[in-house]
């Protein structure tokens, strides 16, 4: 660890020792090669993350497939970057960042959820984070790309830095290691892409924007974009001696929840959600299956629990 910082500093150092360093420092082989394939929509998630978090920091995973490929007697990888998590708002205020170490409970959960209903072997295939001014790797993010790169094994790790600062959904290209709006196109506003690998790198990496030969993952209900409030309903529910469990079936299929809630001596009720909850209504169904008419106006601030009682 110790050395790899200090080597990470000699790169940056500009000075007469610079030559004898590099001939003194054994040249890393050359990583095989990497096509890397990104859903536009990752990219989209990317910018409006970053327009969001306003001055900011924020940053999530990159998730995605790897897979060897034979060109000519060579092995090289394709790497399909198919989602990320983006930063949720219930998140401290000044540090919206998604990881998957140990504060990385909603990107575990989205991770596990996609494999689970994909069966693709989804993995962290890096980070992404908004840069305020160079869109170029910092030291630090050299350090931890090396960093990562050899912690985790894979055969690529990517680092992505965004900038930029307005909402567009406009057409996009791939210019290189360079995704940015085709529409209006200017240095601010791109996800610039690296490569990491063993005590190499990152170094640029061209990608292209893929929408039809690599496949798009279904959003994330939203108990599994998060967790926390999940978990928060549920110990509501619990508190009031309600006993709920998670029907399998979705009314409509829509990525949402639905709950059904047991409580001694009473009929079981169902409340369904949409993908939107908080910030949609949910519905309370009775035992009949009926939509229970409720008085007061949903506001994301209220609980499942709220639903119950009014109606109880
Ligand atoms: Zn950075």
């Amino acid at each position: 660890m110790g050395s790899l910082r200090r080597r990470s500093a000699g790169r940056h150092r500009v000075g007469p020792s610079l030559a004898l360093r590099a001939a003194a420092t054994a040249p890393a082989p050359p990583p095989a090669p990497a096509t890397v394939l990104v859903r536009p929509e990752v990219v989209r998630a990317i910018a409006a993350a970053t327009v969001a978090a306003g001055e900011d920091e924020t940053g999530g995973p990159l998730l995605g497939t790897v897979q060897r490929s034979w060109e000519g007697g060579e092995t090289g990888f394709i790497v399909a970057v198919l989602g990320t998590v983006m930063p949720g708002s219930s998140l401290e205020a000044g540090r919206s960042f998604v990881a998957l170490g140990a504060e990385g409970e909603r990107a575990a959960s989205a991770l596990r959820w996609w494999r689970s209903t994909t069966g693709l072997d989804l993995r962290h295939l890096g980070d992404w984070h908004r840069h305020l001014g160079s869109p170029e790797p910092s030291a630090g993010d050299r350090f931890t790309g090396r960093r990562m790169a050899a912690e985790s094994g894979a055969p690529v790790w990517l680092t992505a830095i965004s900038v930029g600062a307005r909402a567009r959904d406009e057409a996009m290209r791939a210019d290189g290691h360079v995704a940015r709006f085709a529409g209006a196109w200017s240095a601010r506003d791109e996800v610039r892409f690296y490569r990491s690998r063993g005590r190499s790198g990152p170094v640029r990496i061209g990608v292209r924007l893929e929408p039809l030969a690599i496949p798009r993952l279904p959003p994330l209900p939203w108990h599994v974009a998060e967790p926390a409030r999940f978990a928060a309903e549920c110990r509501l529910l619990a508190a009031a001696g309600l006993t709920p469990s998670v029907e399998t079936r979705h009314p409509g299929g829509r990525a949402g929840l639905t709950l059904r809630l047991r409580r001694d001596g009473e009929r079981p009720r169902t409340i369904v959600t949409g993908p939107g909850y908080p910030h949609e209504p949910p519905a309370l169904l009775d035992a009949a299956g009926r939509p229970v008419p409720l008085g007061t106006r949903w506001t994301p601030a209220r609980f499942l629990v709220d639903l119950v009682r009014e109606a109880s």
